[in-house]
């Protein structure tokens, strides 16, 4: 079958869809295929993370894993969405560091960032961590059974359930604050923690302002919804991080998670035999798929 060639960008969330679930790091073969993608077309990572949590965690092991002196054009053509899509970052060679290329507010109107930090510290006391210093405009409570610095990680099953628990309380107590809270923000449950995200700078809107910033500085053209920008992520289902990422707002999605969403989009990916792919393996088979020359 011929490849069409119809994406002109691509977006990934990170966990889970860049990463095997449950690991940090990406495989070599991932890192490869990255590469070679990056080539071809802009790509941006869409991630749940703030930016140095992305940069030592996820950015410094691609790195590490292409060759010094190409690491300059990689980075050129590797833009970041992070806090779940409320700021975005594009590489500056001049300072050879991201730099911020729009921030959506935190709506103080709902209720205070660092009240609700505080709030969420005391109930979720004994299986949920508040990140309070590094986060710019998201709020994240992570399970404290998901410790990335330790070799050894609890059992994944175990990070999944707790992330659910914080989920519950972080909805309950929103719903106390305001029954309106949805007006103003989404609340996602990664699987490894929760974030709850300013409404109007959810990974959708990350795919809107990355799409204008390529039609601002490289020229690129795209329909009115982004379709030609593929994007992939891991959690589709409500309450997941990507369920705005891959409802089909913008952008052409595809699920690569183990929850399949009663809707037309997003896609799911099979391999040749009509079995669902999950995760890693999943997204490196649809990057093969799609473009020509990467294998
Ligand atoms: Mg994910």
């Amino acid at each position: 079958m011929k490849k069409t060639e119809k994406f002109k960008a691509a977006m990934f969330d990170f966990d889970g869809t860049v990463t095997e679930k449950g690991s940090i790091s990406p495989s070599d073969e991932m890192v490869n295929v990255l590469y070679k993608l990056a080539q071809k077309v802009p790509v941006a990572f869409c991630t749940g993370r703030q930016k140095d949590s992305f940069e030592e965690h996820g950015l410094k092991i691609i790195l590490s894993k292409i060759e010094p002196a190409r690491r300059q054009e990689f980075l050129e053509n590797l833009y970041l969405i992070a806090e779940n899509g409320s700021i975005g970052y594009v590489f500056d060679s001049g300072i050879d560091e991201y730099k911020e290329f729009y921030k959506v507010p935190w709506p103080e109107q709902l209720v205070e960032r660092k009240w609700l930090m505080d709030k969420l510290a005391e109930l979720t006391q004994g299986f949920g961590k508040v990140h309070y210093d590094k986060h710019q405009v998201v709020v994240v409570i992570g399970s404290n059974r998901h410790d990335e610095d330790k070799k050894e990680n609890n059992k994944i099953e175990d990070v999944y359930e707790t992330s659910d628990k914080i989920y519950d309380v972080t909805i309950k107590l929103l719903k106390e604050i305001s029954p309106n809270y949805a007006d103003f923000v989404n609340i996602g449950n990664s699987g490894i923690g929760v974030v709850i995200i300013p409404k109007n700078g959810d990974k959708d809107f990350g795919i809107f302002k990355f799409g204008e910033l390529l039609k601002e500085t490289r020229g690129m053209s795209f329909d009115a919804k982004f379709s030609e920008i593929l994007v992939v992520g891991d959690r589709p289902q409500l309450g997941g991080n990507d369920h705005e990422f891959l409802k089909g707002t913008y952008g052409t999605p595809y699920n690569v998670g183990e929850d399949i969403v009663d809707a037309k989009l997003p896609l799911d990916v099979y391999d040749k035999n009509g079995k669902k792919l999950l995760n890693a393996p999943a997204t490196i088979f649809l990057i093969k798929e799609l473009f020509n020359s990467i294998d």
